[in-house]
């Protein structure tokens, strides 16, 4: 027997799940990509993913995902020796690094661990030093899906702006659109990128890239770009093909417009404050269960846990067996330890995360937690009371 047959759920950090509402809209026969409904929706799926962005700023569409994404904005706008700066608060800060540095730049990564957020006060330190000019983008990851923390990106413009340093403030929202507050024009981002399989609710596929006039400025100064991942005819398309660099992603086009149609039905400040709300219960299910077990939460203030993710440890062998149990025993699949290790655990297996970003509710969220205590229970992993009860007293208020 198992209680794993209904309807499974995957709870990792993306992809995410998909809405009925996306899949549907992507069951269907190819489009005409030369006139009609998919050329015509174009202006409004650009004006919708700006306002999840909040940004009125340029938009490049790839088909890709993040590490794609991660590739078209740095093409743009870092040449063959640039040097790039980046405040690293886990593997996905250093993954978009090793991106930079095989294009030819030079990475210099300030290490802020992997429990802690950036620190501005050290990145503001670092640009002052550089009297030269010399550091051209600070690559910032607003959430760190390995770590679940998140870091506050409009500090870094206040700590850019304090310095006087003119470096493009890029950053990486690919775990956080849709789900933690970002706000890229007030916060005074200059390039952002993004991926469709997370916040977003759609199928892996889409890498968006949204950038204002000052990086459209330094892309026109590169010596060359890359035809592909040239965001100008991308941004300013004269014909539907150039949004793409060829043959549209038809049916994501048409999954992200169903996603972007639920996401401004519900309003961006009702989403970020639903993510927020279903957070608290796995935090104050998590804080629980930590208070009588092996389990502890990443990252220890509220305030720098993402609202998508987060990351904890349960140490070996119970991280990968409650992995197990839950995902063949009742149905959900939780995510593995990404880029974490310890000396007895080099593979990370004592490590965990759940997602809980885009299409994720109360029930959702609620089955989650209690399928991992029944998890705790049936291998025997100790763990604190009142996880559930404060979980359900979370989402009551
Ligand atoms: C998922 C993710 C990526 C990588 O995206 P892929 O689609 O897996 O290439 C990069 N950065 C962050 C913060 C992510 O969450």
């Amino acid at each position: 027997m198992s209680l794993a047959n209904g309807r499974t759920y995957l709870a990792i950090p993306g992809p995410s799940v998909v809405p009925d509402a996306v899949l549907r809209a992507m069951h269907r026969a190819s489009p005409n990509i030369y006139e009609g409904e998919l050329v015509d929706m174009m202006p409004d799926l650009i004006a919708d993913l700006r306002r999840v962005a909040r940004t009125d700023h340029h938009v490049a569409i790839y088909m890709g995902n993040g590490h794609a994404a991660w590739e078209a904005a740095l093409s743009n706008v870092i040449a063959q020796d640039d040097l790039v700066l980046i405040p690293s608060t886990g593997r996905f800060c250093e993954g978009w690094g090793e991106m930079a540095s095989g294009l030819g730049a030079q990475v210099e990564l300030i290490d802020f661990g992997m429990k802690s957020p950036m620190d501005a006060g050290a990145i503001e330190a670092r640009l002052r030093a550089d009297t030269a000019h010399k550091i051209k983008a600070v690559l910032a990851v607003h959430v760190d899906t390995s770590t679940s923390i998140k870091s506050d990106i409009a500090a870094v413009r206040a700590a850019l702006d304090a310095a006087g340093h003119p470096a493009l403030l890029m950053a990486d929202c690919i775990a956080s659109l849709g789900c933690d507050r970002f706000e890229m024009d007030a916060w005074g981002v200059d390039v952002m990128v993004t991926a469709s399989q997370k916040g977003l609710m759609v199928t892996p596929g889409l890498g968006v890239v949204f950038f204002n006039d000052r990086a459209a400025d330094v892309r026109t100064r590169m010596k060359r770009v890359s035809r592909y991942w040239d965001w100008t005819p991308r941004a300013q398309p004269a014909h539907f093909f150039q949004y793409f660099g060829g043959t549209a992603p038809t049916h994501h086009i048409y999954g992200l417009r169903a996603a972007l149609d639920l996401i401004h039905a519900e309003g961006m400040e009702a989403v970020w404050a639903r993510h927020e709300r279903l957070a608290s219960a796995v935090w104050a299910a998590c804080e629980a269960w930590g208070q009588g077990g092996p389990l502890t939460l990443n990252v220890a203030d509220r305030a720098h846990r993402s609202c998508a993710v987060t990351a904890l440890r349960l140490g070996t062998p119970h991280g990968k067996s409650l992995r197990r149990w839950s995902e063949h025993e009742a149905g959900v699949t939780l995510g593995i330890g990404l880029g974490m290790s310890e000396p007895d655990d080099p593979l990370g297996e004592g490590f965990l995360r759940i997602g809980h970003m885009g299409h994720v509710n109360a029930h959702m969220v609620l089955g989650t937690l209690a399928s991992m205590q029944a998890g705790f229970e049936a291998l025997d992993i100790p763990f604190g009371g009142g996880a559930l009860d404060g979980a359900a007293k979370a989402l009551s208020i």
